[in-house]
């Protein structure tokens, strides 16, 4: 093992210990942590949260498929790209902390004045470009906003962005280390799933978004984000915790990048099992694994 895995597993070790969960030997599955202090209610549904679409409601399946480990199932991403995509393409992409920080206004400002769906619905109060570091080296990619995101102009606020934290707390990560961004950058009438025409419109800011920060992992949150991403037709039930990639667009000078895709935190606290929530830590433990080693997480 190398010691920058070995370093991680420690830290998990001691994230595991800081929520009062015990350590576990490092060859052992590591438990899942209650991602964020709930009691832990085996089968026991939460109130039910209004997803962002109906299709964030995943069904287990019924006759589960054998899983794949290695290699990615498909290296591809799921929107096409646009022609009025500039970073990596007309523009050559940005690399200091302050280049990437205009490139990310530069991306917010024409996305607000030229998206060919944000710019023709009157559906929504204000768009919601995503924050984070620009130099982030994890994006987590959600679907759309929801209600208190499009009040607030900011992603993963409501009930799904407080288990969102939860989760990156558990990582050892904050808010501010990371990027947080959704395919459509406006709330879709009454949170339906939004259409293929949709994601062709919007989703080719999120890829500049990408582009400019080129994160070492994309983890994908629910079916919805994963098949847009990756270009995928196979349900998230499938998909999760198995590596797969999204490819720049043809033309840009970007190698792939690696994706995780895992359960959308909605859906976690629709199904608040040991199970899923055990699922969901492995798939956040693998995409750690492509993190720079960070201390270990404080007990306190
Ligand atoms: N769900 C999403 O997919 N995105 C958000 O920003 C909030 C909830």
């Amino acid at each position: 093992m190398s010691p920058s895995i070995n370093t991680r597993l420690q830290s998990l070790n001691l994230a595991d210990q800081a929520m009062g969960l015990k350590s576990v030997p490092a060859h052992r599955a590591q438990p899942a942590p209650n991602l964020g202090g709930e009691p832990v209610r085996e089968n026991v549904q939460t109130q039910a949260v209004r997803a962002p679409s109906d299709t964030m409601s995943e069904k287990p399946l019924q006759t589960p498929i054998p899983r794949a480990t290695s290699p990615a199932p498909k290296a591809a991403g799921g929107i096409a790209g646009s022609a009025s995509m500039q970073w990596g393409l007309a523009r050559p992409l940005p690399n200091s902390l302050q280049e990437r920080n205009a490139a990310l206004e530069e991306i917010r400002a024409r996305h607000d004045s030229t998206c060919p769906l944000c710019t023709t619905i009157d559906t929504y109060t204000q768009t919601v470009p995503g924050e984070g570091s620009a130099v982030a080296e994890l994006f987590f990619v959600g679907e759309a906003p929801g209600e208190q995101e499009d009040l607030t102009g900011r992603p993963f606020v409501g009930r799904a962005g407080a288990k969102l934290e939860e989760m990156m707390k558990a990582m050892g990560l904050s808010r501010e280390q990371v990027f947080i961004a959704n395919v459509l950058k406006s709330r879709p009438p009454n949170n339906r799933t939004p259409t293929p025409i949709e994601v062709d419109q919007c989703g080719p800011f999120l890829l500049e978004q990408l582009m400019v920060i080129r994160p070492k992992v994309i983890v994908t949150l629910g079916g919805p984000a994963t098949k847009l991403i990756l270009g995928l037709e196979e349900g998230i039930t499938r998909l999760r915790g198995i590596w797969a990639a999204w490819t720049p667009p043809k033309g840009v000078d970007l190698q792939p990048i690696p994706v995780m895709p895992t359960f959308h935190p909605a859906y976690l606290l629709r199904n608040y099992t040991l199970e899923t929530r055990t699922q969901v830590w492995s798939d956040l433990q693998k995409a750690m694994t492509k993190l720079a080693p960070r201390p270990p997480a404080s007990k306190n």
